[in-house]
């Protein structure tokens, strides 16, 4: 509930922040306005603007804003267009106005508790440039829902702006952005919207991540265009949610991997130091084994991720220690680079055969050797991924869920810190399937997927246990915590809009928890299944706590 009303203030403030922003811009194009004779395109901008500031203030309920924008509008519809010059009655009448919008975007920056949910959320915020602005408002109303700080920028001159005074994390840019923007100096009215971008870019030395959206068909041209402005995904026609939030995860979560370890077998002492070193600095995790026949116990207690070994070791060769390797199923995807004197390519094309994926010869240079560790060891974490997770929610499966479940319980025993686990059920899914079909059905489960993994903490697991059913296990949480927390998550994912071409829906989901007691230990995913089919039973739609 708390976090609910957290979410609501914060909704509140952001719509006032818009309004305050664009009272702002208005104040600017004024005092621009009235440096020198009105013209026509300075006219045409400032009124574009307050227009913007009505529909804002139309569309989030400020009334006195909106009046004051209105009476502004009249006061210049009785502008002389040609001679462009107001007469003192409308002068005098829209400095009086011009004040009280200024006033009321004053009230609104010293109000403390706006200032301070500024501190409470010190994420980077998304910019979204939208030709279609009721359609960017939809749009971030549903990025906030899963977490993330939003802000619209309307025009141009407020995009280039906040552009100017803060790197965000990411941008959403529509190529057609600002497209009617009148006077404004853009090449291809089509494209203005990446010419602004590619503008903006130029002030940063690594350009800030885009994704791109134009609601034409793009040709190659424009595509090639987006890409070289920071594009890294392209939408066309229309924006899908679902993805946008994937795509603003994978942009915006984009820290530097873990450092790959890498094991190296080497009789030769100084031989395995010098590779070492030079892996290190390369900023790899390493661990040197001189003798070659440690290395089953090696890879147990390592968990590496590259083995690189040496060709010709005296108890024993390379190729023959690859074999071994090659042997055991749960070792079967590290991949295995022979690094070796040997330069002949007729022996080297050999060495691969038994099992090894790549051969480097030690005469190379350390910074080719650290890159192809690096590739290697990217690809193979790829393949882990795509082992342990569920395609279709890039969740947890089933088998790697339950295993985080036991490995979690033996810690949560041993420290006796509470621990519980969950089930989550879609309530009438099948429905859904029917109603709107399948690949929406798809959607929903993804969806509920992506929001369960924003809202858990790092330390908790969540794993598609099937169909639409989730498992969670929260770590370090009682039953009382997790029963707020998990009705929290039902709550809000209730209000969730789905949009299909059938039309709108709702979605709303059954959970059932089970906490971790001496007992329970060896049954608790049925204690938990039990709760679910209590809250089913109760009527879907709530959260309801194992008996036992
Ligand atoms: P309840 O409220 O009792 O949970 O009703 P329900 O309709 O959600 O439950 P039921 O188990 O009767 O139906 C689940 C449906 O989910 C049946 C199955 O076809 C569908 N389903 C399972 N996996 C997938 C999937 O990956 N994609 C889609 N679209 N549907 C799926
Ligand atoms: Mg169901
Ligand atoms: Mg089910």
């Amino acid at each position: 509930m708390r976090s609910n009303t957290m979410q609501q203030m914060q909704l509140r403030r952001f719509f006032a922040k818009r309004v305050t922003n664009q009272v702002r811009v208005i104040l600017g194009l004024w005092c621009q306005l009235n440096d020198g004779p009105w013209t026509t395109m300075g006219l045409d901008e400032f009124k574009h603007a307050i227009q913007t500031l009505i529909r804002f203030a139309q569309h989030f309920n400020e009334e006195s804003h909106r009046r004051a924008a209105r009476q502004i509008m009249q006061c210049l519809d009785l502008v002389d267009s040609d001679t462009l010059t107001p007469n003192p009655e409308v002068l005098h009448e829209l400095t009086d106005l011009i004040g009280q919008l200024s006033h009321l975007a004053l009230r609104r920056t010293d109000n403390e508790e706006y200032e301070s949910a500024n501190v409470l959320n010190p994420k980077k915020p998304v910019y979204i440039a939208m030709h279609n602005i009721e359609e960017a408002f939809k749009l971030s109303e549903q990025l906030e829902f899963f977490g993330f700080r939003v802000l619209v920028t309307t025009t141009l001159y407020e995009f280039e702006s906040e552009m100017k005074s803060r790197r965000p994390a990411c941008v959403i840019m529509d190529v057609a952005f600002s497209k009617d923007t009148e006077g404004l100096e853009v090449k291809d009215r089509e494209l203005a919207g990446l010419e602004a971008l590619k503008k903006a870019q130029a002030q940063y030395e690594h350009p800030v991540e885009c994704i791109v959206f134009s609601e034409k068909a793009a040709n190659i041209f424009t595509r090639l265009m987006a890409t070289r402005t920071g594009g890294r995904f392209f939408h066309t026609s229309q924006l899908d949610v679902g993805r946008v939030v994937e795509e603003l995860e994978e942009l915006t979560q984009l820290m530097p991997p873990a450092p790959y370890r890498v094991l190296i077998v080497d009789d030769s002492r100084s031989q395995g130091l010098a590779t070492q070193r030079a892996l290190n600095q390369g900023g790899l995790i390493t661990e040197v084994i001189n003798d070659p026949l440690l290395i089953m116990d090696t890879i147990e207690t390592v968990n590496p991720e590259i083995i690189l070994l040496d060709m010709y070791m005296p108890s024993c060769m390379g190729t023959e220690l690859a074999q071994v390797i090659r042997q055991l199923e749960e070792y079967h995807h590290i991949p295995i680079v022979f690094l070796s004197a040997e330069e002949d390519k007729e022996k080297q094309v050999s060495a691969m055969g038994f099992g090894a994926d790549d051969f480097i010869s030690k005469s190379e240079e350390a910074k080719y050797l650290v890159a192809e560790i690096k590739a290697r060891g990217r690809r193979a974490r790829e393949l882990v991924t795509l082992m342990h997770r569920d395609s279709l929610t890039g969740l947890l499966n089933h088998t790697r869920i339950l295993k985080h479940l036991h490995q979690e319980i033996d810690k949560a025993l041993s420290s006796g810190t509470p621990l519980c686990f969950a089930m989550v059920d879609i309530d009438h899914f099948k429905s859904v399937n029917d109603t709107y079909g399948h690949p929406e059905g798809d959607r929903v489960i993804k969806r509920l997927a992506m929001f369960l993994k924003q809202r858990l903490r790092k330390s908790d697991f969540v794993g598609r246990y099937g169909g639409e059913e989730f498992a969670i296990v929260l770590t370090n949480t009682t039953v009382e915590d997790a029963k707020v927390f998990l009705n929290d998550i039902r709550e809000q994912y209730s209000k969730f809009r789905y949009h299909s071409s059938k039309g709108e829906f709702t979605s709303t989901l059954s959970c059932g928890i089970a906490e971790l007691t001496e007992q329970n230990q060896n049954f608790i995913t049925v204690s938990a299944d039990e709760a679910l089919y209590d809250a089913k039973r109760g009527g879907r739609n709530r959260v309801c706590i194992a008996r036992h």
